[in-house]
């Protein structure tokens, strides 16, 4: 559980605060009253994901608070009752993660929403390009504020590489004006390779004018900065606005092709792809194996212990599958009770050991179900590990394979014909 500092003079506000905050949102509060009590909280711990100050305070009326806990390298969302133009300016000026008006009334939704953004932030990536040392170092101290992973570049060429080097970088802040390659090619380059569903580009210029923008959004840029107008709330705002978009059209992505109760692919997505995987193993003569699984009595399950139950074991059998097969694996739910795995790169002999394992494992993992009773689950397993002809004919001797472990026993893997 990550621990939140909250400084909060008022008993009543601290207390709403805490109780949010661990209820809803699970984190661990450490409370201090004022910025004694709070410089004794630092000296004991500064283990901290973020620290919620008062701007406020009887020992510290002009914001003392923050320098005290940012010079422990703590990041820092500011509450304050008005923000009136000197507040703002302070507040801007002192690397603050953000700041929140007290008598809003989404105040504390929003306090929550942030600290889990700083709480993922630091599996988001994000890529600086700039031939200024100075201004690469500006951008990256705002975003490393906010906990982002940060890579550096100082040309278009260099960022390419490292794009490479980590193709899960999400969004990548560029300038216009670079040796090498400036920033409407790199732009256009990135474009080639990754979707606007995939990465965020926003550019970034000194000498900016609506030229420049229209021509950076028309090589794909998402946005555009001016340098001297930079303002760091209106930056983190922009950054917040494309991750979160991307986010949401991951969500609307993945609600497409992957199957609602276990999270797996499903069967849509499974024949799409696995078409696609098909083809190429054929055309580069790689091994293709495919393994059909399907819960033993399933059925029987749901007539003894509910509908609810039988979704329990679904999800169960699916995370092992998860945990036990590789990577670059296909699985995907593909019926009712029903899977199928597409390996790669998998030979009889390891096939046998990976999915004896396998059924091993789920033998042995009992599913407990709420009134605390467990239910054994078996599975049995088909498995080809010879391309043939067509995907359908794999899946078809997949299936018989299947079929025959069935009427043989259950809880048992055939791989190939004997
Ligand atoms: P076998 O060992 O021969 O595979 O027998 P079985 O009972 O597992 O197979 P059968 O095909 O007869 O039964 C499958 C059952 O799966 C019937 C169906 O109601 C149930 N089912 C299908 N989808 C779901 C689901 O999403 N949730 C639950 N709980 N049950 C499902
Ligand atoms: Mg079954
Ligand atoms: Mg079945």
């Amino acid at each position: 559980m990550k621990r939140v500092l909250v400084v909060e003079h008022s008993n009543f506000f601290a207390m709403v605060i805490k109780n949010k905050l661990q209820t809803e949102a699970h984190f661990y509060v450490t409370w201090a009253k004022n910025l004694s009590e709070a410089v004794k909280e630092l000296n004991k711990n500064t283990d901290f994901l973020a620290a919620v100050l008062d701007f406020s305070l009887p020992d510290a009326p002009e914001g003392e608070i923050i320098d005290e806990v940012i010079n422990k390298g703590i990041p820092s969302i500011v509450f304050t009752s008005n923000i009136s133009k000197k507040i703002h300016k302070f507040v801007n000026s002192k690397k603050i993660v953000d700041y929140i008006l007290k008598d809003d009334p989404n105040s504390i939704d929003y306090l929550i929403s942030l600290l889990k953004r700083l709480e993922s932030n630091p599996d988001t990536k994000i890529l600086v390009v700039d031939d200024s040392p100075l201004f690469r170092k500006t951008i990256t101290d705002l975003l490393k504020n906010h906990r982002y992973s940060v890579f550096n570049a100082c040309n278009g060429k260099e960022a390419l590489k490292v794009l490479d080097e980590h193709p899960d970088i999400k969004l990548v802040i560029t300038d216009f004006n670079m040796p090498e390659m400036d920033g409407y090619i790199l732009t256009q380059k990135i474009r080639e390779k990754y979707s606007k569903d995939e990465l965020a580009i926003i550019g970034i210029s000194s000498e900016g004018n609506g030229y420049m923008a229209a021509r950076f959004l028309k090589y794909g840029a998402n946005d555009f900065i001016v340098k001297q107008t930079f303002i760091t709330e209106e930056f983190y705002c922009r950054v917040i606005l494309h991750l979160d978009t991307l986010k949401r059209l991951q969500a609307i992505k993945n609600a497409a092709i992957k199957d609602f109760l276990t999270g797996l692919y499903n069967r849509r997505y499974f024949f799409e792809f696995g078409q696609k995987l098909f083809e190429s193993a054929k055309r580069d003569n790689l091994s293709l194996g495919c393994a059909m699984i399907d819960v033993d009595h399933f059925k029987k399950i749901n007539d003894t212990y509910g509908h609810k139950a039988g979704d329990l074991v679904l999800q169960q059998v699916s995370s092992i599958l998860k945990n036990r097969m590789r990577g670059t694996d296909i699985i995907a739910r593909i019926g009712g009770e029903e899977f199928c795995v597409l390996t790669v790169n998998l030979k009889e002999k390891d096939a046998k050991k990976v999915f004896e394992t396998l059924r091993q494992t789920v033998e042995d993992s009992p599913v407990e179900i709420d009134d605390g009773e467990k239910i054994k689950v078996t599975i049995s397993i088909g498995v080809v590990t010879e391309l043939a002809d067509s995907l359908e004919d794999m899946l078809k001797k997949a299936d018989s394979l299947l079929y025959e472990a069935k009427k043989t026993g259950r809880n048992k893997v055939i791989v190939n014909k004997p």
